[in-house]
């Protein structure tokens, strides 16, 4: 018998619908450069061919806007648009796509002064007028620094939480329920906690499910089963994504895996009735997070750099240390902050912190050895 699924609003997504007792569609997101349009078509058409209901794609300059159209003559795919930091691109890509996703946490790098509602209106008007839906997009990595400074530090579902629903609430109040919100985390336990919470607040809001930043097959998988394999058991959730950090060519995976956990769920493989179990809030062991790359990859060794480390790191497989690896400048300050070692990719040098303060910056054939007498360091300290 198909898992119960919440009573979530229907939202058309190009040729699909999500919600409504809809099948949970799976969806991924292209990590070809935007400015690729031949890369870029030749991934939405393999992803689609795999099974993805919808295929993402960033949009950040002028020139992402040109190859985005010139990728929306060549496919007919179901096509979302990452807005990432700029909202004003939002007029000129809805027309090109069938769904625009904005993260709160990122109105704020334009136009500082304005109020972060008249650009949630200018995309919502943007979104009416060119028959598109929405995703509220809410990412652990880079919350809304005002919803942020109102928990405590160590509280990470409240201010996702908070700015979700603060969201919604515009949204409402401007007439638009076309839309679907997301709330992400590395942490799968904390992936749980946070749709549930809003699943109970909000239950006409279809939600879209993933763990951000999962990390390699296989453990980014196991972490991402972990999270979504009981939500979808509860009813929560209407449409995933696996966020596995892969190269262009491989990122079928993240379909497959998709699947995969759905057909498991079909099976009856996540028990719904258990007793949640009380999840640890910190990881039991080593925990690497690293990206699952997008146009923004600045340099393509960064795949390899995170198997590397992965590699590398096996020794220290009981610590509970959390390593992050990023693969840009725009978002890999921010979300190595957390971590007790964080590394994030640059063109040419690779940037290390620990703790979330800055030790410097290394040459992709140097970062290996330096991170290692980190971690060393970590686990001699803690120990001592
Ligand atoms: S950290 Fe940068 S490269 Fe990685 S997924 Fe996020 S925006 Fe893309």
């Amino acid at each position: 018998m198909p898992p119960r699924r919440n009573p979530t609003r229907e939202v058309t997504i190009g040729s699909i619908m999500i919600g409504g007792g809809q099948p949970v569609v799976v969806q991924s997101m292209c990590a070809t450069k935007t400015t690729d349009v031949e890369a870029c078509v030749a991934q939405i058409e393999a992803l689609a061919a795999a099974g993805a209901g919808v295929v993402r794609l960033a949009a950040d300059r002028p020139e992402d806007v040109e190859a985005l159209r010139a990728v929306h003559d060549r496919t007919g795919a179901n096509l979302a648009v990452d807005l990432q930091e700029n909202y004003r691109l939002a007029e000129e890509l809805a027309p090109l796509v069938q769904k625009i996703r904005y993260n709160p946490g990122h109105l704020y790098h334009f136009e500082r002064q304005r109020p972060w509602q008249d650009k949630v209106k200018e995309i919502v008007d943007a979104a009416v007028r060119h028959d598109c839906a929405i995703r509220i997009g809410v990412n652990c990595g880079s919350v809304d620094p005002a919803k942020r400074a109102q928990f405590d530090a160590d509280d990470h579902v409240g201010p996702m939480l908070a700015s979700a629903l603060e969201h919604c609430a515009l949204l409402g109040d401007l007439g638009f329920t076309r839309y679907c919100v997301s709330l992400k985390d590395s942490h799968p336990f904390r992936v749980i906690e946070a749709n549930r919470r809003f699943a109970a607040q909000q239950p006409e809001v279809p939600l879209h499910l993933g763990v951000t930043e999962a990390g390699m097959p296989p453990e980014g998988v196991t972490k991402t089963r972990m999270a979504l394999g009981p939500l979808l058991a509860e009813g929560i959730g209407d449409t995933i994504r696996v966020s596995l950090t892969l190269p262009a060519a491989e990122k079928v995976q993240e379909i497959e895996a998709g699947r995969q956990i759905l057909v498991d769920v079909a099976a009856g493989r996540f028990d719904a009735s258990a007793e949640p179990v009380m999840p640890p809030t910190e990881p039991q062991g080593l925990n690497i997070i690293s990206c699952p790359s997008c146009a923004r990859v600045e340099n393509e060794a960064f795949i390899d750099l995170a198997r590397r480390i992965r590699d590398m790191t096996r020794y220290a497989a009981d610590e509970p240390i959390t390593i992050a690896v990023m693969g840009c400048r725009v978002n890999g300050p921010g979300e190595t902050d957390d971590a007790d070692l964080g590394v994030w990719c640059g063109p040419k040098t690779v940037h290390l912190k620990r703790s979330g303060e800055p030790l410097g910056t290394f040459g992709y054939d140097e970062i290996l050895a330096r991170l290692k007498t980190e971690l060393d360091r970590l686990i001699a300290q803690r120990r001592s």
